[in-house]
């Protein structure tokens, strides 16, 4: 939410032509690694990206019966901002209060486990490769 966590093209842009942008070898390395990538786009995380998705998609459609739009009518970006920020979804009503809290547990749930799939990746890397990591 802060801008904080540090991704290939957030490293590449503070340290111009030491570092790729794009999204490690031991990812998927055919795309820049970006907010957007990692949330949402990067495949090798889709096994723990997909059923969380599901989770907030359904939470998200329940919210979209009071004012939102459905996750799908979403775009890319908006759905990126939901995903680190789920206010923007909150409409004044007390019922719709409560459903967002799920929209963000499951947000949260989101993020949390992609940072670990992503982690667990890199470090499987790093042991086997006795080197830096390869990005
Ligand atoms: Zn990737």
């Amino acid at each position: 939410m802060t801008g904080t966590y540090t991704l290939q093209s957030t490293r590449a842009r503070f340290n111009k032509s030491e570092v790729d942008p794009t999204c490690c070898i031991i990812l998927c390395n055919c795309a820049e690694e970006t907010m957007l990538h990692f949330l949402l786009e990067c495949t090798v995380l889709d096994i723990v990206r997909k059923p969380i998705l599901s989770d907030i998609k359904y939470e998200v459609n329940l919210l979209s019966r009071k004012a939102t739009k459905l996750w799908d009518e979403h775009s890319l970006e908006e759905q990126v901002n939901i995903s680190i920020d789920c206010t923007s979804l909150y409409k004044c009503d007390r019922m719709q209060a409560e459903r967002l809290e799920g929209v963000e547990f499951q947000c949260k749930r989101l993020i949390f486990s992609l940072h670990n799939e992503r982690y667990r990746h890199l470090k499987l890397s790093d042991k086997t490769s006795k080197t830096k990591l390869p990005c």
